[in-house]
């Protein structure tokens, strides 16, 4: 196909979920908006290359070999057009398998089962660039605790923080357990545009995030905030006040998620009434357990805050009844007392 411009018009996004995964981000971002992924399929985006998808939950017009076809015409190096390779779920360690294999797509032509960890070994090299999606993929999460049998790890852990892409990207991580589905929407529109020439390269933090995305902390964007900041904490789940005394790790979470929203703009864990246990955090979930405990921290926090906010809702409670009347010389007297002098 004839190009427009310095960069590629089509694209394959390869998207791989048979890491250690629950499909729960593949499914999260069926909910996008921003862009909807619909409408990247679709060609509705402008400016951005074709897109042709291949997740086994999105694009299920094919199976078996033929859905596995793309696949492997990717990792001989055959595909026309560029490709981002998307991994969903955490990489298991397949030198501690025993004599089996923790997680695989499709077959080797010995008719053994191809692990996943195979598949990223002949494709990332090759991709374009290469994302991982959810919090398992990025940093390990859930299955990769302490006590796991798999010894599973993030993609950046199996690949190499330093590794880069055909499109000389490192791994782009976008976690959140399951993803935030516009974050997963915004990185990938960003990497489609740069593909196309048309971005500059996205800009990432040190543990490999869109830094627009994970820049903030949770309790900068949270609804609550104005509580904690009057050292007015709730004791329950029921209470619109702060959180952080019934398990809320927000103030030291890098997430975005009170800010927009999961679904168009609508929820947002703290906004509506649930604690933030840090799953977009690499150290998740090991360094925020137990749930629903008060974070270390929070408890000198929260007693240094708890004196200066009641004398702060104090002072602000004598300012709120002050402002709450109307000024004097609002009458119907006949007389004027506003002041004005002629
Ligand atoms: Fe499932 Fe969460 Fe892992 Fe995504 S990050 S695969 S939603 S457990
Ligand atoms: Fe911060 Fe959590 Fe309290 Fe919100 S609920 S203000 S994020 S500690
Ligand atoms: Fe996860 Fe906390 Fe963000 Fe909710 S607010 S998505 S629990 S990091």
């Amino acid at each position: 196909m004839a190009r427009t411009r310095s960069g590629v018009d089509e694209v394959h996004i390869l998207w791989i979920s048979e890491g250690m995964s629950c499909d729960g981000d593949t499914v999260s971002v069926t909910a996008a908006t921003n862009p909807a992924i619909e409408d990247v399929v679709l060609g509705l985006v402008p400016g951005l290359p074709k897109v042709h998808l291949h997740n086994k939950v999105l694009d299920y017009s094919l199976g078996g070999e033929d859905y596995l076809a793309v696949f492997r015409k990717a990792a001989r190096g055959e595909l026309e057009h560029p490709f981002v390779l998307v991994i969903e779920g955490s990489i298991p360690n397949e030198h501690v398998n025993g004599d089996g294999f923790w997680t695989s797509f499709g077959n080797r032509p010995d008719g053994q089962p191809k692990t996943l960890n195979e598949w990223i070994d002949e494709l990332a090299p090759k991709a374009w660039g290469v994302v991982a999606v959810g919090t398992c993929a990025t940093y390990g999460g859930i299955h990769a605790m302490a006590g796991n049998p798999t010894g599973c790890m993030g993609l950046a852990d199996y690949l190499g923080w330093d590794f880069r892409s055909a499109g000389g990207l490192p791994v782009v991580n976008v976690p959140g357990c399951p993803v935030q589905p516009d974050n997963f929407m915004e990185t990938l529109t960003w990497l489609l545009y740069q593909a196309a020439g048309l971005n500059p390269i996205i800009p990432l933090d040190e543990q490999l995030r869109p830094t627009w995305l994970f820049g903030k902390t949770v309790h900068e964007g949270c609804d609550r905030a104005g509580y904690y900041e009057q050292g007015d904490f709730a004791l329950d789940y029921n209470s619109p006040k702060c959180q952080v005394k019934v398990g809320c790790w927000g103030p030291v979470v890098n997430c975005n998620v009170p800010k927009r929203g999961w679904m168009n703009g609508v929820g947002g864990c703290p906004n509506v009434g649930g604690i933030c246990i840090g799953c977009t955090m690499p150290g998740f979930p090991d360094k925020f357990m137990p749930f629903m405990d008060q974070p270390p921290g929070a408890a000198v926090s929260s007693r240094l805050i708890r004196t200066y906010g009641r004398l702060i809702r104090t002072l602000r409670s004598m300012t709120n009844d002050t402002v709450s009347q109307e000024p004097r010389w609002r009458h119907d007297r006949a007389e004027l007392t506003t002041g004005y002098d002629p």
